[in-house]
């Protein structure tokens, strides 16, 4: 089986067995796809209209009754500067150390890979070297390379001497919240990123600071956000922390945990989206000899996640947008396969699997205000899209299986020979 590449004028007409919008919560069946280079042109269960295939053209280029064809993948939560799958702690502080451009020379190698993975957007989460806007700079730029699109908070914000220093500059830096935002808004960044509160004590099983901002605090900085025309993300855990983030009118939370019921039901009610991010965690008990973490301490991991697993059904059937991030990047966590992991997560948490599928795909694309349009297979949708034999609603650990990867002009076949180096 070979998909042709389409160009300016040459179109590509598939009909497959089963296709997943990105949006539905059934997919369609025996569904027919056209797109050129540029654009999806119909998508539907009927024949296309003869204006919109090749002229002549009378029956699809492939007939392919036992695949799903679904738009391709929208990781929410991703660090570029960082690499996951360095596992050595030294290695990883001294990381930390490079310079800006030593940073950004290992991050631009992973933007192929990804398409190759059928990653084709990443919302970046965060750093303090610029790499995220440099990247996201270079998919603006006329002559984009092979690449995801990408957009970036540059630098997020929190409190000096708080947590997040390894990727965020402080409020302290700067005569008021606006200025702080501000600044970022100048420096380039296409939202705006909060670090509202710590993350969990793995130890004590809880997040056991006290938030570091105050509700009046996320209020001012998501207000001055929005006056900028920006949409704001804030990293929360611990209930009162969440509680202080969704009083402050942010766009969506990111990881979340110990959120309670009530507070997803607020969520849902005021559009903020959900972002649970499972994978940081989880690859804390698949690596916790290496992190040094006791029996005592898997059992705490453990029970965080089943606790994590409940709430994400919860705000399933509650109604709330969820979102699904990786935060690639974390121990353990690699770009793109990260990715893949976070989401065989979710669909082990007990997500339908077309719900999974439209976390990372049509609701990322409705609600985070991307630049382009992608996400949907829909007309008017960028022709970035995953063809594949192995049903992903038979579970969504088949999206690690061969595919192929539809992007743009390009048609790429994965196979096992895949070099995940440097993700
Ligand atoms: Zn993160």
């Amino acid at each position: 089986m070979t998909v042709p590449c389409a160009t300016d004028q040459r179109r590509v007409w598939l009909r497959v067995g089963t296709l997943l919008d990105g949006i539905s919560t059934q997919p369609l069946r025996n569904a027919h796809a056209v797109y050129d280079k540029n654009r999806i042109l119909f998508v539907g269960e009927d024949s296309p209209p003869p204006h919109l295939v090749n002229p002549g053209q009378q029956k699809p280029d492939l007939d392919l009754p036992h695949y799903t064809l679904l738009p391709g993948l929208i990781e929410a939560h991703a660090h570029f500067f960082l690499e996951g799958g360095e596992l050595d702690l030294e290695k990883r502080a001294a990381h930390l150390n490079k310079t800006p451009s030593e940073l950004l020379k290992l991050a631009r190698p992973r933007l192929e890979k990804l398409v190759r993975l059928g990653v084709v957007a990443v919302r970046d989460a965060g750093d303090k070297d610029g790499v995220g806007l440099a990247l996201s700079r270079l998919c603006a730029c006329a002559d984009r390379p092979l690449m995801p699109y990408v957009d970036s908070p540059g630098a997020a914000i929190h409190h000096l001497g708080r947590y997040g220093g390894f990727m965020a500059e402080p409020i302290e830096s700067f005569d008021s919240l606006r200025q702080c935002v501000e600044a970022r808004v100048k420096a380039g960044a296409d939202r705006i990123k909060l670090i509202p509160t710590g993350i969990i004590n793995f130890k004590g099983g809880a997040v056991t600071a006290a938030p570091q901002m105050t509700t009046e605090e996320i209020c001012e900085l998501a207000a001055a956000a929005k006056s900028f025309g920006k949409q704001t993300f804030a990293h929360a855990s611990g209930d009162d922390g969440i509680e202080r983030v969704i009083d402050g009118g942010v766009d969506s939370i990111e990881h979340g945990f110990f959120v309670r019921a009530d507070q997803l039901s607020k969520m849902r009610d005021r559009r903020i989206a959900w972002v649970p991010t499972f994978a940081p965690v989880q690859k804390q008990i698949d690596h916790a000899n290496l992190m040094g973490w006791d029996a005592e301490v898997v059992l705490n991991l453990k029970r965080i996640l089943d606790q994590h697993a409940s709430a994400l059904v919860k705000a399933h059937e509650l109604g709330v947008q969820i979102i699904a991030g990786s935060d690639a990047g974390s121990y353990g966590v690699m770009h793109g396969l990260g990715f893949l992991d976070e989401l065989e997560l979710m669909d082990r948490a007990g997500l339908p699997p077309t719900a999974v599928i439209n976390s990372a795909t049509g609701t990322s694309s409705m609600r985070l205000g991307f630049k382009e349009k992608f996400g949907q297979m829909s007309p008017g949708f960028l022709s970035r899209f995953i063809l594949t034999r192995y049903s992903p609603l038979d579970g969504v650990a088949n999206l690690r299986k061969s595919k192929v990867v539809i992007f743009d002009d390009n048609v790429f076949e994965s196979d096992e020979s895949f070099d995940s180096g440097g993700l």
